[in-house]
């Protein structure tokens, strides 16, 4: 099958509420061109360098939303938001603040969501489910850069009842969030479903799926 196809027949099976961002690490550009031509107006990165070397090759195609998804790190902050108008992976209070300050610097406000782990898993970055309850007063204050949601990505090596409960739970705490009318905090998208699980994301109300393999074929390890 070819990418228009591909993206096609997924974009079919998703409500069409849900927002489909094409993950496009390790694709060369001409093929994000093809995907372009196929309707694909968002794309994920996780790598700061790797996405500046094709939004730069990609110039004449400027309706793109560029999606960050990768930890960032807080010494490539500033570039991020150069780059960047949605970041996917705010995983820290620390990196939050930093956003915020150097966005109000240069005058951008990019819109983000928190990464949270609902299950323990040192090989992913985010926040604890109490450690983000402890923080939200302080990120409350972060009103520059515009807190749109939640982000989780579930360990590997789950069956599909416990993806499923990751991602409920996910959205049961976007809920308990929203009810305590933060100023700036909004509650309005989740970030979650990658290729091998959107399906189950998508039921748990997934607004936006990550899907790298599913439109574009195998990665190299
Ligand atoms: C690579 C990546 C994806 C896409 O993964 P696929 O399994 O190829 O769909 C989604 N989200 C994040 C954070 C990623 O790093």
């Amino acid at each position: 099958m070819n990418i228009a196809s591909r993206i096609a027949k997924i974009r079919a099976s998703l409500p069409e509420s849900v927002r489909l961002i094409a993950v496009s690490k390790q694709v060369p550009t001409c093929v994000m061109r093809e995907a372009y031509a196929a309707g694909i107006r968002d794309f994920g990165e996780s790598r700061i360098q790797e996405a500046e070397v094709k939004q730069a090759e990609l110039q004449d195609l400027p309706d793109i939303t560029w999606h960050l998804i990768g930890h960032l790190q807080t010494n490539k902050a500033q570039k991020a938001l150069r780059l960047f108008q949605w970041i996917h992976s705010v995983d820290s209070l620390k990196l939050a603040q930093r956003l915020e300050r150097l966005a109000q610097e240069l005058q951008v406000s990019p819109q983000v969501c928190l990464q949270v782990k609902i299950l323990s898993d040192p090989n992913k970055h985010g926040w604890s489910v109490p450690d983000l309850l402890a923080d939200l007063e302080a990120l409350d204050r972060c009103s520059q850069i515009k807190i749109k949601g939640l982000m989780t990505i579930p360990p590997l090596g789950l069956d599909e009842s416990e993806t499923l409960a990751v991602f409920k739970r996910t959205r049961a705490l976007a809920e308990q969030i929203a009810q305590q009318n933060w100023s700036n905090l909004k509650m309005e998208q989740l970030s979650m479903g990658m290729s091998a699980d959107y399906h189950l994301a998508v039921q748990a109300g997934a607004t936006m799926v990550r899907l790298g393999t599913a439109l574009f074929g195998e990665r190299q390890a």
